[in-house]
């Protein structure tokens, strides 16, 4: 079994594997009883991410979600069941690193997901399964975390930042348009119905299994539903100020024979023309603009998966500031 994750998880994962809502496995709606907003909170859309599942079993055991919840419905939704299951039984590194997901990514679905009734890849019969409860969505957070050590980030959804939803979440960095450049379609873009003015994100709260990343799941998770007012607020309205990095470029390697021409740290400035990475036969990747390089993968080498961006180029870092 794998090593570094709390019991407590691991059983809370196999009680939410049993649980049924709506004739949907992995997902547990909890209502107040009075009017309010529809929240869903997702976890696990990477199998080898617990942070999603660290902030249900705060939100279950220290906050009492089910007797404390104020107003709305709250849902709670383990999204990759298969690949959690996975990341639970690995006794490897390598089998860690292969519960990501089990037949394709669930952050790049392909965009025509819902109507592909005959394809049998778990990642799309899931999220066809899972998309009567998304549907319900009127506010949505996605929960992640990254392979590298890497600065905590709110990830937004089409074009639109809610700074009124992200008050007390110990995250400054905001990372936009990403779910427009990006190959495929990430699991949250399926949530709420097209037609509605749902507001949606996603958060990377660090390494996937540092207990500071369940710590600031947990914090995020309970914030949000403060802002919502679905939990009594503990916390004064301050001024945020946050860093907003506009994605407008990725770097894919047309092949194996790609390689970046040094390790990139993430936030690495760049600027137009720069040499990125070059092919055994001295093909070369540049900047395309002034900015900087985000989320370089760290898999270097014959060991990277080309299927998937190798990074992403933003536009230069803007701080804003909300009162
Ligand atoms: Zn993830």
């Amino acid at each position: 079994m794998v090593t570094g994750v709390p019991y407590a998880l691991v059983s809370l994962f196999k009680r939410f594997k049993e649980m049924q809502c709506e004739d949907i496995s992995g997902v547990m709606r909890i209502e107040s009883g009075k009017l309010g907003p529809i929240l869903g909170i997702t976890a696990c859309t990477h199998g080898n991410e617990p942070s999603g599942l660290a902030a249900f079993e705060y939100l279950l055991r220290e906050k009492n979600i089910e007797k404390e919840l104020m107003c709305g419905t709250l849902y709670l939704v383990i999204n990759n069941i298969c690949a959690t299951e996975k990341f639970f039984n690995a006794t490897s590194n390598e089998e860690i690193r292969k519960s990501r997901f089990c037949d394709i990514n669930m952050n790049r679905l392909p965009r025509e997901t819902l109507h592909l009734t005959s394809d049998t890849r778990y990642e799309i019969v899931r999220a066809r399964e899972l998309y009567p409860v998304w549907k319900h969505f009127e506010f949505g957070i996605d929960i992640h975390s990254t392979l590298e050590l890497s600065e905590p980030m709110i990830i937004s959804r089409g074009g639109e930042f809610h700074p009124e939803l992200v008050r007390g979440f110990p995250i400054k960095t905001l990372i936009s348009n990403i779910d427009r450049i990006q190959i495929g379609a990430p699991a949250f873009s399926f949530y709420s119905s097209p037609e509605s003015d749902a507001k949606i994100f996603a958060i990377e709260v660090g390494q996937h299994t540092d207990p500071s990343s369940f710590e600031r799941a947990a914090t995020c998770a309970v914030s949000l539903l403060e802002n919502l007012s679905m939990l009594p607020s503990t916390k004064q309205s301050v001024a945020m100020e946050y860093d907003e990095y506009h994605i407008d470029d990725s770097i894919v390697f047309p092949d194996l024979s790609f390689d970046f021409i040094k390790e990139f740290k993430s936030y690495e400035k760049v600027h137009k023309g720069d040499l990125l990475a070059m092919s055994t036969n001295e093909k070369e990747i540049r900047a395309t603009f002034d900015g900087h390089l985000i989320m370089p993968t760290s898999r270097r080498g014959t060991d990277k998966d080309i299927s998937e961006e190798m990074a992403f180029i933003s536009r230069p870092v803007e701080t804003h500031r909300v009162g």
